[in-house]
């Protein structure tokens, strides 16, 4: 929690000063409630929470004057009410074995990363792991999943630069099993240059995966960099129609993140948020808390 509010502190005290200015001795009426409207939107929060906010201050207390606290706290309560519904522990089923999570998003995003640390936690809670480098276009994202496997005593299946990503992760799921892993995490290429391109190799990933196991990939898990702004609302679409996304990992909200546009994806979107990135190290992984970030963001 300390890393995120940290993280969050700025575009807090940013909202908290905007919210403070518009209440300084005025009454809650269409004029403060429009401009108050006007701040949340800036704060990335998304239409339907800043309306949910202005609503329920104005159900209670039209015409009265307000304090930017009174403000804070009803406006950190709707965001958790928004959230609540997302944030959900990832749950795998292992009953499949492997159970394959692929991992899909925009390059730069923390893939990469976020299956490092995944692979930590997963390995510390006693679980066989596998990697599959199947982001075969970068040479380094390549290296970085074997430091990453070495890091985390996680076995990494990887092939040559340039190689068929869908027959990488049809090996690798023959590999996990031979090998007896519980999990399975694969990394994929998030070139959003070409979507075509993309689009017809996530597919053929799923497909190729489909095959060893009809209900794999159990988890596709996209990474979401929270200091993107308002452009994530559009990469989730885009992905959960390429890869059928159930879940995401929004990363980087330890930097200069603004934080309220989680808020946006989860209304519009409505799927599981499992993890919430806070650095770059590998304990930098937490379990989603709806309160803890609503409280973050609400200052
Ligand atoms: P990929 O291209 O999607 O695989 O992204 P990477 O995992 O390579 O991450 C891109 C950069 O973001 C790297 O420098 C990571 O160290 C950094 N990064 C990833 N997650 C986080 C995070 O939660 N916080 C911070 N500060 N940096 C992160």
């Amino acid at each position: 929690y300390q890393r995120l509010s940290q993280g969050l502190s700025r575009s807090s005290r940013d909202l908290r000063d905007s919210i403070a200015g518009v209440f300084t001795k005025r009454k809650l009426d269409d004029d403060t409630l429009q401009d108050l409207e006007d701040v949340l939107l800036q704060a990335d929060l998304g239409m339907e929470t800043a309306i949910r906010v202005t609503d329920a201050l104005a159900s209670g207390r039209y015409g009265k004057e307000i304090s930017g606290e009174e403000v804070r706290a009803v406006m950190a309560q709707e965001i958790e009410k928004v959230l609540g519904p997302v944030a959900r522990p990832l749950e795998l089923d292992l009953s499949h074995k492997p159970h394959v999570i692929l991992v899909v998003g925009v390059n730069g995003t923390g893939k990469t990363t976020t299956i490092g640390k995944l692979a930590a936690k997963l390995t510390d809670g006693g679980l066989k792991v596998m990697l599959a480098a199947g982001d075969t276009f970068r040479a380094a994202a390549i290296e970085q999943l074997k430091i990453w496997g070495e890091r985390t005593g996680s076995p990494v299946v990887s092939s040559k630069l340039g190689a068929d990503a869908a027959g990488l992760a049809f090996d690798a799921f023959e590999k996990a099993k031979e090998a007896g892993s519980d999990v399975l995490i694969i990394d994929t290429a998030g070139r959003l240059q070409n979507k075509t391109e993309l689009m017809a190799e996530l597919e053929k990933i799923v497909r190729v995966l489909g095959k060893h196991d009809p209900d794999a990939p159990h988890t596709v898990l996209q990474t979401v960099d929270a200091t993107t702004g308002q452009n994530a609302l559009n990469q989730v679409e885009i992905f959960r129609n390429i890869a059928g996304v159930n879940g995401l990992v929004m990363t980087k909200l330890d930097g200069t993140a603004r934080g309220g546009i989680l808020v946006a994806i989860a209304a519009k979107h409505k799927l599981p948020v499992y993890f919430i990135g806070v650095g770059e190290q590998v304990e930098d992984l937490e379990p989603f808390s709806a309160g803890d970030f609503a409280k973050a963001i609400a200052g």
